[in-house]
């Protein structure tokens, strides 16, 4: 009797252990990679997964957060919170930025203007040779005006400063979807796993027909979990923690909602990117 919820218990958390991702553009190597946020915080709640996916796919990840969260006038201490995050986050130094400006302040009810966001990321762009930026979509997963500007700014910079410059935006899933706790990256993983079988499926039926002499083209294998689907990063048990310890750095922010955020939200677990601006040579 006991078999059975010991076996699925098994299979949950064998299924839950291991990180996984996509093979695409931001895994091959290729990429330097500016993730750009709006918020001390948005790192871990919201990109953790993708951080720590490039870091095991060795992408040169660069971070900026575009302001201090000073709603409160707790600038400086989220400051302090934010450098804590990101050692646990393992971003160096010379890697992270955060900017105090202005026209850049917390506010829930205003947009930034993307021609002020374009300019301030000009220099770190240029400096740290950044070919694909990172950002929230339109929505910013919770709503939040300062980062759906961060997508508009970061836009608005690849079209019209420099266009070699590719943007992703994080997508924003329907509520009933976002706060699932676990239920996220198990469902994740089974379509990324999914997808690998029907691969592999194809390959064999190709493999049959070709040695049959019923097809002339030679059958391949496409690298499982392909570059045909949309990048996606999932953690295992030992990022989520990662990424739980470094939302612990946020001290300031830590109040009770928060922790059910932590518990439940997808982002924890699971980011999924879209192609906001393609390189246009
Ligand atoms: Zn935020």
């Amino acid at each position: 009797m006991l078999f059975l919820p010991a076996f699925i218990t098994s299979l949950v958390a064998a299924i839950l252990y291991k990180p996984i991702s996509t093979k695409s553009v931001l895994t091959n190597g290729l990429e330097n990679v500016l993730l750009v946020t709006a918020h001390p915080d948005d790192e871990c709640m919201f990109f953790a997964p993708t951080i720590l996916g490039l870091h095991a796919a060795n992408v040169t990840v660069s971070i900026l957060s575009l302001s201090r969260g000073n709603a409160d006038g707790l600038g400086e201490a989220r400051e302090a919170e934010y450098m804590q995050s990101l050692d646990v986050l393992s971003i160096p130094e010379s890697r992270r930025f955060i900017i105090e400006h202005p026209d850049l302040q917390d506010d829930i009810t205003k947009l930034w203007d993307p021609d002020v966001i374009s300019d301030v990321l000009h220099p770190y762009i240029v400096a740290q040779n950044i070919s694909t930026i990172l950002t929230f979509d339109p929505q910013g997963v919770s709503g939040h005006p300062n980062h759906g500007s961060a997508f508009l700014g970061a836009r608005h910079y690849a079209r019209s400063h420099d266009s070699r410059v590719k943007v992703y935006s994080l997508i924003s899933v329907p509520l009933p979807t976002k706060y699932l706790g676990i239920v996220a990256p198990l469902q994740a993983k089974i379509d990324l796993y999914g997808i690998a079988l029907l691969e592999l499926a194809e390959y064999a039926y190709a493999s049959v027909l070709y040695m049959a002499g019923r097809s002339s083209h030679a059958p391949f294998l496409k690298s499982a979990v392909s570059a045909r689907t949309m990048p996606v990063f999932v953690s295992g048990f030992d990022n989520f923690l990662i990424a739980h310890r470094a939302m612990r750095q946020h001290w300031s922010q830590l109040v009770w909602y928060r922790w059910l955020y932590v518990l439940s939200s997808r982002y924890m677990w699971v980011n999924e990117w879209q192609v906001a601006v393609t390189a246009q040579s």
